[in-house]
């Protein structure tokens, strides 16, 4: 990408900050524009005036992160009791924490309620049953599977939810069971850039809805997930378009009877705020007439760009380097063939680039610190850095 390309990212003055700060370490690593971060919330915010924000912590569990987006009021969905234990370390309250992830141990959902957490997701009966046991009490979202994994660049769908008649079977177990089964939860899937896959998975949730108010259970709440999109090299629509779009699919479902919207933002709150800055360690053709060049990086599939695996997420990526450009197939620091970021999807580079030369990964806030290996290679995970 060119210079005017990243003004669609950064300002001139946002710019020259990140880069005061880059200019002083050595890479690889990620820095976060938090004001990117406020930004990004605040839009949100107002796109759903009265829905309860929980921010997708596995995203970017960074504690200068949690705690810009805890002092804005926003609430937090967790994966792990770890995450729990990061929260709250940070002084936010049980009432602010959602359990989201539908696979724990009976041991994290204990652990979980001693320290007051309330409100969980399932999508198995055997889960359903051990919540009861564990959370007596505890508010319950069922996750219905919806489709969306075509159009979705990382999938979530398949592993996770499960067919809209066994969640109306499962909310009356939960019922049975003495668990308060609040309402219905959905993924779209990450990097979801199609709205039709919202309006599908609304409409099983009212189907559910009305299923269940004809056995006399009345549902009162519906969690929208996440899936929002980051700007990355292919384009979405702006945020406050999906905004408009889904509040008119929620109307035209739910009308009068509106029940209170919950969303578990990670990608579209943080992607947007990172900033990876590598290093070219290697330029080379594998023959003689080679008609690209691979260019290596300091950084790969295992430093903290794990989802370029299968070339799902493309990350915008600059350098200053001027000079006519060429595209190259751009791979990772690591002895394992797996480490290639794009291949079929070759990155123009400038043909004067040289070893050394620095490369900038745009929107690369979400997904990346949290996903970068330990010591793979025994190279050390990837630090951030926060302006
Ligand atoms: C990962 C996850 C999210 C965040 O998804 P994004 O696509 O990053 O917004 C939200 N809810 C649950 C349950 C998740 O597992």
């Amino acid at each position: 990408m060119n210079k005017s390309q990243l003004r669609r990212h950064f300002s001139d003055a946002e710019w020259a900050r990140i880069r005061a700060l880059a200019d002083t370490q050595q890479t690889p690593f990620l820095v976060v524009h938090l004001d990117t971060v406020r930004a990004k919330y605040q839009e949100l915010r107002e796109g759903f005036p009265t829905a309860r924000i929980y921010y997708a912590v596995k995203a970017n569990p960074a504690p200068e992160v949690l705690k810009l987006l805890a002092g804005l009021g926003c609430c937090f969905d967790i994966a792990s009791r770890y995450e729990l234990d990061l929260v709250m370390g940070l002084g936010v309250t049980p009432d602010r924490i959602s359990y989201g992830n539908t696979i724990k141990k009976a041991v994290d959902v204990r652990y979980a309620y001693e320290k007051g957490v309330r409100v969980f997701a399932s999508d198995s009966e055997m889960d359903v049953r051990r919540i009861a046991r564990e959370a007596p009490g505890a508010h319950l979202h069922i996750r219905v599977l919806t489709e969306g994994t075509e159009t979705a660049d990382w999938p979530l769908s398949r592993k996770f939810g499960c067919q809209q008649e066994m969640v109306v079977d499962m909310i009356l177990l939960a019922r049975d069971l003495g668990l308060d089964p609040a309402g219905i939860s959905f993924h779209v899937g990450s990097q979801q850039r199609d709205l039709g896959a919202w309006d599908a998975a609304l409409a099983k949730v009212k189907f559910i809805f009305d299923k269940l108010e004809s056995h006399g259970v009345k549902l009162r709440q519906i969690n929208m997930g996440g899936g929002f999109p980051a700007h990355y090299v292919n384009r979405t629509h702006e945020i406050p378009h999906y905004c408009e779009e889904i509040t008119r699919f929620l109307q035209e479902d739910f009308g009068d009877e509106m029940p209170e919207i919950m969303l578990e933002p990670g990608r579209s709150l943080v992607g947007e705020s990172g900033v990876i800055v590598s290093e070219v360690v290697l330029i080379s053709r594998k023959s003689r007439y080679g008609l690209h060049r691979w260019v290596y990086t300091d950084i790969g599939v295992f430093g903290g760009l794990i989802e370029t695996l299968g070339e799902s997420i493309k990350y915008p990526i600059f350098t200053e380097r001027q000079g006519k450009p060429e595209e190259a197939v751009l791979s990772g620091p690591t002895c394992d063939s797996m480490d290639i970021m794009y291949e079929d999807n070759k990155v123009p580079l400038p043909l004067s680039l040289e070893e050394g030369d620095r490369l900038y990964w745009l929107s690369t806030g979400a997904y990346t610190t949290s996903y970068s290996s330990i010591a793979f290679n025994g190279f050390p995970p990837l630090k951030a850095y926060f302006v």
